[in-house]
């Protein structure tokens, strides 16, 4: 099925290839499209904000801490390069260590 905004003619394809619609009118025609394309983009960082509390282990969670209470010394002391190894560890941790 060929979807075609009836104002200017532009296809539904065209929307896709030009990225970009023909006048306002495509928002409407192509609504239902648009709204499913979005939630291709979106729906993927929504999904990976939801995290399952059973797989955050408590010895991650006070290693994180420690972590990031050294964090907290290194920035005070000026010692960037430090800090943001750390950071990465913490930042590995914070994600259950899949990655
Ligand atoms: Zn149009």
């Amino acid at each position: 099925m060929l979807k075609v905004c009836v104002q200017c003619g532009t296809t539904w394809d065209e929307v896709l290839t030009e990225k970009r619609v023909g006048c306002v009118h495509c928002y409407e025609a192509f609504s239902k499209e648009i709204k499913s394309l979005k939630a291709l983009y979106f729906g993927k960082g929504a999904f990976s904000e939801v995290e399952p509390p059973q797989q955050k282990k408590p010895e991650n969670s006070g290693k994180l801490l420690e972590l990031k209470e050294r964090l907290t010394g290194l920035i005070q002391q000026e010692r960037f390069e430090e800090a943001s190894k750390l950071k990465d560890e913490i930042y590995r941790l914070s994600e259950h260590g899949s990655h």
